[in-house]
């Protein structure tokens, strides 16, 4: 199901596929919030910009987020502070600031229609044994000077035992904002390209050249903003980096809303927010997070946000339901910046660790700045190219190891009992000859068989019989059961089998 934000958005995305060759001083690799942000600041610089995107503005991860504008990242300024420095951890918050008023700053100065609304936002817990936490926090920000309440009320329709409170946030209709951002983009020069994957980058000499159906565009810069960079080496993007899933619903209560926006800081994750829908307001459950590529329940999944949904409104009514996934850096700060030392001119902004927003505007700035060659303060602290532990071995070692024998024929004859395991309008995976097949079967008994092995680094694939697609448990990647690709960082579709 298409989230509330791209059902209720034109596709006034006249932008066309690329057609022919061209030439631009920065070429970007995405049209998501990181892609249009930051090629918004570039065109404003007078820089001609191209962006490419191998769907259509805005409706991946940015299309699907719950649009909250805060620099609170859930419990996020203790952790700084002990993991890295005060120093570390205030330009963190300095940073997420400016950006909450950057945005602000381009939705007036360009006129962005897209429902901004000034909120508090809150950490709040229901356990008592969780509430030190929030005092923690409080604490931290206190240290970097920055008012935080403690409060023991809120609007929310249960009980809480206590929650941390930020004034002056926001929320937002983000894909408005970014269909805003990208008229902005083409008024002053740059060119949108959709419907067109980028499948390969070759530096020559000191330019690049990014290929897109079948055509080239050759720039002196490119920003990989693909959400999940899809050049492996170098870069070791997906050493450093997983993908979660959450699920948002959008729910008509019949009933007055609060104001304000929620989370909670541990499992099960809920977190809050009402929007503007036609003549009344929605609540917005989200949450629900797994690794992406670990099967979902549904009970688990949707069932878990609605039956909230229900105890606490009765009347509740589901209007959309839909699921997205971000990139979770290993010590949950974006990689912004240098793609690679080994790749002058090359820049990544990923790993936003579902606070891709903020993160946006603070890559946008980091990444022109670079290319103006100014100093940004902030760098140091989203720094891409900086050496972290790896600390999930076990995770990198799933990661590269799970390389497929390849097949010698795409026709295949597979015993009648061994498809009888998989039952109607579901999928899986069943051997032949040591070798994985994955199955799925429609509700007719139609057989759809694929290579389950993901185009990205070889990881095998596992089935999700909410969506019915085949995702990767490594890096995130989909594919529907058609073995067509949906979700980055595979670009390539998967191997299709004939039963004989
Ligand atoms: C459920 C959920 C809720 C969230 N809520 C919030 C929130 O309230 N506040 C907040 O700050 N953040 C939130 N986030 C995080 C935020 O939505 C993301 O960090 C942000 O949208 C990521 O933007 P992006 O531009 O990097 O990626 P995307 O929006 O995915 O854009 C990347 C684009 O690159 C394109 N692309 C990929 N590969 C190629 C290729 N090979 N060639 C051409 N194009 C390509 C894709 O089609 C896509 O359009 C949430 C995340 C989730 C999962």
């Amino acid at each position: 199901m298409s989230s509330l934000w791209i059902d209720t958005t034109n596709e006034l995305d006249q932008s066309k596929s690329l057609g022919k060759d061209l030439t631009c001083d920065v070429c970007i690799i995405g049209a998501g919030i990181a892609g249009l942000s930051t090629g918004y600041y570039l065109c404003k610089q007078g820089l001609k910009v191209i962006i490419l995107d191998k769907s259509y503005i805005g409706t991946k991860t940015s299309g699907n987020t719950t649009g909250k504008i805060t620099f609170q990242h859930n419990l996020i300024y203790d952790y700084l502070i002990n993991s890295k420095s005060e120093k570390y951890a205030k330009a963190y918050l300095d940073a997420n600031k400016k950006a909450i008023l950057n945005i602000k700053n381009i939705i007036d100065e360009e006129q962005i229609d897209c429902d901004f609304e000034n909120q508090a936002n809150y950490v709040y817990t229901t356990k008592q044994e969780e509430l030190h936490k929030i005092h923690k926090e409080i604490q931290a920000l206190h240290i970097l000077g920055e008012e935080a309440e403690f409060v023991t009320n809120c609007d929310l329709p249960f009980k809480i035992v206590g929650a941390l409170k930020e004034n002056n946030q926001a929320q937002i209709h983000l894909r408005k904002y970014m269909l805003g951002l990208a008229n902005c983009i083409k008024q002053k020069g740059g060119e949108i390209y959709t419907n067109s994957t980028v499948i390969n980058v070759k530096k020559d000499n000191n330019e690049y050249i990014t290929f897109a159906n079948n055509y080239e565009i050759k720039s002196k810069y490119i920003i990989q903003a693909c959400h999940y960079p899809f050049i492996n080496f170098p870069g070791f993007y997906f050493s450093k980096m997983y993908q979660s899933t959450s699920y948002v619903i959008a729910v008509d209560t019949h009933t007055n809303l609060f104001g304000g926006m929620y989370i909670n800081p541990h499992e099960p994750i809920y977190s809050f927010r009402t929007a503007k829908f036609k003549d009344k307001r929605l609540l917005l459950i989200a949450g629900a997070d797994h690794k992406t590529g670990f099967a979902p329940d549904e009970n688990k999944s949707y069932k878990l946000l609605e039956n909230f949904a229900k105890k606490h409104y009765p009347k509740s009514e589901i209007l959309y339901k839909w699921n997205t996934r971000d990139c979770i850096s290993l010590d949950k700060i974006p990689y912004i910046g240098e793609f690679s030392s080994l790749l002058p001119n090359a820049y990544v902004a990923t790993g936003f660790n579902k606070w891709g927003i903020t993160g946006s505007n603070i890559a946008a700035n980091i990444i022109t700045d670079k290319i103006l060659g100014k100093e940004n303060k902030y760098a140091f602290v989203f720094d891409s190219r900086r050496v972290e532990p790896i600390k999930n071995r076990e995770e990198v070692k799933n990661m590269t190891s799970q390389v497929f024998k390849s097949f010698i024929s795409n026709r295949i004859k597979i015993p009648h009992a061994d498809l009888e395991q998989i039952k109607n309008d579901n999928g899986g995976i069943i051997k032949l000859d040591g070798i994985n097949i994955g199955i799925y079967k429609d509700a007719s008994g139609n057989i759809f068989a694929i290579n389950p092995t993901c185009t990205h680094l070889g990881c095998l694939l596992t089935w999700n019989n909410l969506d019915k697609t085949w995702d990767c448990p490594c890096h995130g990647s989909r594919f529907n059961f058609k073995g067509e690709n949906i979700y980055d960082p595979a670009f390539k579709n998967l191997d299709k089998f004939e039963i004989l």
